[in-house]
């Protein structure tokens, strides 16, 4: 094995996810006897830059046209030429919406095999293994990678960074690739209106379900989330309802958070939602079917209508400040 590639989005910076990346990245490099990269697509700031430098044996940036934003034909063909250059035998990409999109077509460019939603990566007889939850978590797969190089996207907050820090790699250095001319053109970007952290670093999710019956109650769970200073998110069946912004969906088709205390209300806890939020420390549930399968993967559960409890609970905690 020669070769470690993690692969960074200079949009988002030294993130959890981007530390996660170069800590799995850094032990699978160790343990194996290969070289560590880095190579960060679009502007990379100082603290992503130096944060990979610390990490890493080599850091390469790529910036220039077509890479100034996210462009998934421009990203994948400078990510499959730089991979090449760097003769990866393994690409690490964190389980962000970028990776869940090009890694499966770059494993295909590069010749290799793909896997997702990995918890842990190690290296066996000079393959790779992937190990992951299936069933929506109810048991663990191991897999080994047969075709080099192995694209593997990781669950990258739930992953520990590296205490390799202070390594040094040496200089960071840049590169503009060549990029063809691509078939997509991006016609307009929508930022999301952000009220604080992102839902992904989040230490604290209020999430609300179905079974709060329409958008009103969200606006009771949020007078609960800004006691308690927590992100608000909700199930796919509330997003698709029309209640909450899209971007408040936690689950195998939204965002994968990692919480310290992730509070689910009226949430059934169908498998893809639990795929979302298998990585937070306590899931607690407050739910008045007392089967509801939200209460198998919880540390507290509380058989309730939320309507009883939402608000004694919100008045309890701000009397408590
Ligand atoms: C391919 C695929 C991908 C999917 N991806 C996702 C995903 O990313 N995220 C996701 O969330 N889902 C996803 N789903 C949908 C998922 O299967 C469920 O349909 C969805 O999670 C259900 O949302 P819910 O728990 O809010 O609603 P429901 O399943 O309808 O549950 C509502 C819950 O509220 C409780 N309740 C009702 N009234 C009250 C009350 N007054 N007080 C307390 N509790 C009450 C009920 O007992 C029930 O348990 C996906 C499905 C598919 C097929």
């Amino acid at each position: 094995m020669s070769e470690v590639v993690c692969t960074l989005w200079g949009r988002a910076g030294l993130d959890r996810a981007a530390q996660g990346v170069l800590g799995a990245g850094r032990r699978l490099a160790d343990s194996t006897g290969a070289a560590l990269r880095a190579i960060i697509v679009g502007t990379a700031d100082d603290a992503l830059a130096s944060g990979a430098q610390a990490v890493a044996d080599r850091v390469v940036v790529a910036t220039g046209p077509g890479l100034e934003d996210y462009n998934p034909e421009s990203y994948l063909a400078a990510l499959s030429d730089l991979c090449k250059a760097a003769s990866a035998t393994v690409v690490l990409l964190g389980n962000d919406t970028y990776a869940q999109e090009i890694a499966a077509r770059l494993a295909h460019r590069l010749g290799g095999s793909a896997a997702g939603d990995a918890v842990a990566v190690h290296a066996e007889g000079g393959k790779v293994r992937v190990t992951r939850g299936v069933y929506g978590g109810k048991a663990t797969a191991v897999i080994e990678l047969e075709k080099s190089p192995a694209v593997v996207w990781v669950r990258a907050r739930a992953i520990e960074p590296a205490d390799a820090a202070g390594r040094g790699a040496g200089e960071v250095e840049r590169v503009t690739p060549e990029l063809p001319a691509t078939g997509v053109k991006v016609l307009e970007r929508q930022e999301e209106s952000k009220g604080g952290a992102r839902l992904e670093d989040a230490q604290v999710i209020v999430s609300g379900g179905r079974g709060l019956g329409g958008p009103e109650p969200f606006t009771e769970l949020q007078k609960l989330a800004d006691v308690m200073h927590a992100q608000m998110a909700a199930s796919r069946a509330a997003c698709d309802a029309g209640w909450v912004p899209a971007s408040w969906q936690v689950g195998q088709t939204g965002k994968k958070v990692a919480p310290q205390l992730y509070l689910a209300i009226a949430i059934s806890g169908a498998s893809q939602h639990i795929m979302g939020i298998a990585d937070s420390k306590v899931i607690c549930a407050i739910n008045r079917d007392a089967d509801a399968p939200i209460f198998k993967h919880c540390t507290f559960g509380l058989v309730e209508d939320y309507q009883k409890v939402i608000g004694p609970l919100t008045e309890r905690l701000r009397s408590a400040k």
